[in-house]
């Protein structure tokens, strides 16, 4: 059957005290209208809001996921934190390469490569975040840049099992600005991501998901979600709205 999972990126939103509430909105529509046992759903609140947000969702379907953690498991790196105090707060996931955090925090490939190396290391499921710009798309170098940021951001990451990998693709104009990829442009890159991973880790890598993110909503995640390669969805903004967040998780496989 195939597997789905639906996370949310509240990226800078949330106190704790409305990451509680929304996380809490978030675990009693799943448990009123559970959508299908093939599909798993992760919310991803800002580092503060973990405590209160993951505390809502003990009982709920929903896991725990963080936006970002540093390559080192520990030192004198003021500010930061590390993979496994995400996994000790309760993290299943970690998302990492965010076009944001490429963009506004510098993050090169190889910046992303050691810290999928440090969530992998500590237990936690990288969300691996690649995508291109639209000045890349107009030049017809979408597939070139998704090859670049896969190869790089991968290099020498060996796969235990397909589990402990997912890859988003969010296409940097899409983000944010209401107009996502169609159905056939999404399905286009995942195929292209899904014969890349092949190429490096082989015949596990079949079952590695394969999310979409950009603009998704209830209205055009149902195309989306039907795709063979698309296997679920990251999503920022309409994640902060709990009906909305839950309908796209009840979309996958309608
Ligand atoms: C994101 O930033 O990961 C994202 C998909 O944002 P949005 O859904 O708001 O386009």
């Amino acid at each position: 059957m195939r597997q789905y999972l639906i996370a949310g990126n509240w990226k800078m939103n949330t106190d704790p005290v409305e990451a509680a509430e929304l996380a809490a909105e978030i675990a009693a529509l799943l448990s009123a209208r559970p959508p299908d046992d093939n599909v798993s759903v992760a919310l991803c609140p800002p580092f503060t809001s973990l405590v209160s947000a993951g505390a809502k969702l003990k009982e709920s379907k929903a896991l725990l996921g963080a936006q970002n953690c540093h390559h080192e498991a520990a030192g004198a790196f003021t500010g930061e934190i590390a993979a496994p105090m995400l996994a000790a707060l309760g993290c299943t996931y970690v998302i990492l390469g965010h076009s944001e955090r490429r963009r506004y925090c510098g993050e090169s490939d190889s910046d992303i490569r050691q810290k999928i190396a440090a969530a992998m290391a500590a237990g936690l499921t990288p969300i691996y975040c690649v995508g291109e710009t639209l000045e890349e798309r107009q030049a017809e170098q979408t597939l070139t840049v998704i090859e670049r940021q896969l190869r790089r951001g991968l290099d020498s990451i060996a796969l235990p099992d397909a589990s402990r990998l997912v890859v988003a693709y969010e296409p940097v104009w899409a983000i944010g600005s209401g107009l996502a990829a169609s159905a056939e442009q999404a399905q286009e890159v995942h195929a292209f991501i899904r014969a890349e991973l092949g190429a490096m880790y082989g015949e596990k890598s079949e079952s590695i998901l394969l999310l979409y993110g950009g603009s998704m909503k209830a209205s055009n995640a149902p195309a989306l979600l039907a795709k063979p390669d698309v296997n679920g969805g990251l999503i920022g903004g309409a994640s902060l709205d709990a009906n909305t967040f839950v309908a796209i998780a009840q979309a996958c496989g309608s």
